[in-house]
């Protein structure tokens, strides 16, 4: 993981377009929000920069939608951030079973009944 970037100058750290795990913070210290892009990181990253709530990020690249779920949910058990209200769910269409050990969440869409 690299950071903490200023949240204006995404272009500037993150070049590639890839899958990945980010970190939103509002003052460069405390995880306030983690979160995944299943695509491409720069274009998540200008989504939630256009909120205007953080001011600061960290990334990570990942060869895949679920590798980028991993690392959200591993950042998820590690940082407890207070932005996020729930779990992340894994990418739509996939099963995704929680990689954290002691977790036993899985997402997977079921009937419901
Ligand atoms: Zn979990």
């Amino acid at each position: 993981m690299s950071g903490p970037y200023n949240l204006k100058y995404i272009h500037l750290f993150v070049t590639e377009v890839s899958p990945g795990g980010y970190i939103l913070s509002r003052n460069g210290r405390m995880a306030d929000r983690v979160g995944r892009a299943d695509h491409n990181l720069a274009d998540d990253l200008h989504r939630e920069a256009a909120q205007g709530k953080y001011r600061y990020f960290w990334f990570e690249y990942t060869p895949s939608a679920a590798a980028a779920y991993g690392l959200e949910c591993a950042w998820y058990h590690r940082y407890h951030p207070t932005d996020n209200p729930e779990h992340p769910s894994g990418p739509l269409g996939t099963e995704s079973a929680c990689p954290v050990k002691g977790c036993q969440v899985v997402t997977v869409l079921q009937p419901r009944g």
